[in-house]
């Protein structure tokens, strides 16, 4: 047997592939893991990132998913502090009237506040806050950990990794699924988010819903703020731009003028960090976390479960959806 053959080859080590690749070793799976950059992959390594279920999936994956990820990262957090995983409290400002799903308000442990005028509802939950500097890291010493090896290799077509012997592929690529997986769906969302100190005493993350088209919010974590953002799909630029994120900083300022914070002039008034990445997305029109997870039967005993296009909620949703790819494999090793 040639020794890839026992191995299941993960693509990417962003937060999807890295946590896939955690589950299958859990689960007694060895994993060789390929990305085409070891330390920063482009999306996970940006993002803010706080527990943000967005609808895209049908209606019963998408609760599923949502409850069995916020299962396991209040898990994470209380098991591992150091893995950057913490539980707080996020306030959300509606000026938009908003669908309520009261199985998420159940889960989040969702309080109405009293209204006021310009608002529609605001709303205190409790959810998983990740802060990727520290989850990034843990994540890649529990692979290691559990035994993965990680090779550096920009993989031109799945293929390739069939062809060094392994007889099922996990297409964790992101945005890369575009050529990957020639899919026309996968879109890619440019962000922009300042990485603040917490000067200002914050003691709670805050959200808007975009009143101006763009949503602000200011997340907290242990030893700083991150405030955004942008959202943007047809920017061609890379990299982060002054004037936009003036603006960030001005819409989240104005969040903390109308949540009453005293201090609200003083947020990033010194900055850590300016950082810019694409979120890879998948679906159409105002659809864009329309997450592929699916089996490609690509010959005998020979399989691609394609993992990805998980949008504005990788970090929110990938144990769930990692635990479903990992499934996927197992059933994928059985004889057909
Ligand atoms: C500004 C911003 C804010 C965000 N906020 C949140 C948030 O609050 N909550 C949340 O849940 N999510 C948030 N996100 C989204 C989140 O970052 C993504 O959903 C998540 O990181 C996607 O992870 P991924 O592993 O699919 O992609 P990536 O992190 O992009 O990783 C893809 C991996 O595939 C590799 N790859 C691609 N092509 C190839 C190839 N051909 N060969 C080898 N390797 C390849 C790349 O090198 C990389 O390692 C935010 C994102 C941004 C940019």
């Amino acid at each position: 047997m040639n020794a890839h053959e026992r191995e299941i080859a993960v693509v990417g080590s962003g937060v999807v592939g890295l946590t896939t690749a955690v589950e299958l070793l859990g689960r007694g799976s060895p994993v060789r893991l390929y990305t085409r950059d070891v330390d920063s992959p482009p999306a996970s390594s940006v993002a803010p990132a706080m527990f943000t279920p967005y609808p895209g999936p049908a209606p019963e994956r998408f609760r599923r998913w949502t409850t069995a990820a916020y299962a396991r990262l209040c898990a994470v957090a209380a098991s591992h502090p150091e893995s950057g995983v913490g539980v707080g409290k996020l306030r959300e400002y509606f000026y938009a009237p908003r669908k309520a799903e009261p199985w998420l308000g159940e889960l989040l442990h969702a309080k109405d506040l009293p209204r006021r005028e310009p608002f529609t509802a605001i709303i205190d939950t409790v959810r998983p806050h990740v802060d990727m500097l520290r989850y990034l890291p843990w994540l890649r010493a529990e692979f290691q950990r559990l035994g993965g090896s990680l090779i550096q290799r920009d993989v031109a077509k799945l293929d390739e990794l069939l062809d060094l012997g392994h007889t099922r592929v996990v297409n964790c690529s992101g945005v890369g699924a575009a050529v990957l997986a020639r899919d026309p769906l996968v879109r890619s969302m440019h962000g922009q988010v300042l990485h603040v100190p917490n000067d200002i005493g914050l003691e709670y993350s805050l959200h808007d819903d975009a009143p101006g088209g763009l949503v602000a919010y200011v997340f907290r974590y242990a030893d700083r703020l991150v405030v955004g953002g942008t959202f943007d799909e047809v920017r061609e630029r890379e990299g982060t731009d002054e004037t936009s994120l003036r603006a960030v900083v001005e819409r989240a300022r104005n969040l903390l003028r109308l949540d009453g914070h005293p201090r609200w002039r003083e947020l990033a008034t010194t900055i850590l960090q300016a950082r810019a990445a694409r979120r890879p997305a998948r679906g159409v029109a105002n659809v864009f976390e329309d997450i592929r997870l699916e089996v490609e039967d690509v010959g005998p005993d020979r399989r691609i479960v394609h993992h990805y296009g998980h949008g504005r909620m990788g970090v929110t949703i990938a144990w769930a959806t990692a635990a479903e790819a990992a499934d996927a494999c197992e059933r994928a090793l059985r004889p057909v």
